[in-house]
């Protein structure tokens, strides 16, 4: 089992980061040492170029990123933790691939088309190719499960098209370069919606602040977001059912099970009946009880430069290693001389 998986450093980390995707790595890296594999999960800053960027926010997301995984417990024994900028191998493997990726393919792409919106001709190349460094990462590392969102899913279906476009074209059969990674959507990952409005996910890029937990808010602004949050007039309903067209108080109580580790009935079984003046401190404090001591972490690590670069030296280091005789046999099977 070899799991691959990255994460983009752009703005700031939030409850439906840790929920979707940061708790599940943490699970998985011990998954993949039981199993006698690897996790490889690396901060995509080469991806966060393709679209306009602020580079001093940039530099400053990725070590806030480095920082906010450590802190969430993804453990550096453990997994190889390192960000695309360190590992040339990401970009060369791009370059190779371009070769076989075709227009057509890369055209199809449902997040070009979101991202670029009307403006198509001003959109970066990065912006189009993304996929293909997106297939290098995983491809890199002969990736068996990559944990992708559904957003994502279409884009590791291109990545297995490319690797078995350049398997057939340049290798043996019963020799292939790359292996064909699967998607993995873990079973308990939750879809944390705005706080403002349940029928939008939770999300960096959204303008209002109130509209997310960031891992970064202290006991208080968790608190008072938290009360804020949107809601309607009713009190909780007895079992899932009645959460139906409920947009609001379903996200709220997902979150409570997320977190508490309880099914929805399970806790409706507790606060079915309860008014929202009830169910939201009882939230908040859940919430605070397990992000506290991940922000008083995470803003120790934050203050430590020396000990984040050291975590990204050794993880870059590892990574080149591992990827060193992948990147290697492309080369070769395209017919690049490399002396
Ligand atoms: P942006 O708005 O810039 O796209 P984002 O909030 O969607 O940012 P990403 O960096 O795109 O965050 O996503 C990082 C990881 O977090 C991905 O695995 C993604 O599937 C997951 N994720 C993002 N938002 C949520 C959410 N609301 N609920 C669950 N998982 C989420
Ligand atoms: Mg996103």
């Amino acid at each position: 089992m070899r799991v691959v998986s990255g994460i983009q450093p752009t703005g700031k980390p939030h409850l439906g980061n840790y929920l979707g995707a940061i708790r599940n790595y943490v699970k998985l890296q011990d998954d993949a040492l039981a199993a006698n594999g690897e996790c490889f999960i690396f901060i995509a800053d080469l991806h966060a170029i393709s679209m306009p960027h602020d580079p001093v926010e940039l530099h400053n997301s990725t070590l806030e990123l480095v920082a906010t995984l450590v802190a969430c417990g993804l453990d550096t024994s453990k997994t190889v933790l390192f960000n695309q900028a360190q590992v040339p191998a990401h970009a060369e493997l791009q370059w190779l691939l371009s070769g076989t990726a075709r227009m057509g393919w890369l055209s199809r792409m449902t997040q070009f088309k979101d991202k670029s919106g009307k403006n198509r001709e001003g959109a970066s190349i990065a912006l189009f190719t993304y996929p293909v460094l997106q297939a290098a990462d995983v491809l890199l590392y002969q990736a068996t499960h990559v944990p992708v969102g559904e957003d994502q899913k279409q884009h590791l279906e291109l990545a297995r098209d490319i690797a078995q476009k350049f398997n057939n074209d340049f290798a043996s059969e019963d020799d292939p370069v790359f292996t064909l990674p699967e998607p993995y959507i873990p079973p308990e990952a939750a879809r944390i919606m705005s706080l403002r409005d349940g029928t939008s996910k939770m999300s960096k890029s959204d303008p209002s602040d109130m509209s997310r937990i960031n891992l970064s808010d202290d006991a208080d602004t968790i608190m008072k977001k938290v009360k804020k949050a949107k809601t309607d007039p009713e009190p909780l309903p007895p079992e899932a059912a009645g959460l139906e067209d409920r947009p609001e108080a379903k996200n709220l109580v997902a979150i409570y099970g997320a977190f508490s580790g309880k099914s929805v009935d399970e806790v409706l079984a507790e606060y079915g009946g309860a008014g929202f003046g009830t169910f939201k401190p009882a939230l908040g404090e859940l919430m605070v009880e397990t992000l506290s001591p991940i922000t008083a972490r995470f803003n120790e690590l934050r203050a430590d430069r020396e000990l984040l670069d050291a975590i990204l030296a050794r993880g870059a280091a590892r990574a080149r290693d591992m990827s060193g005789p992948t990147l290697s046999r492309a080369y070769a099977a395209l017919g690049l001389v490399r002396g």
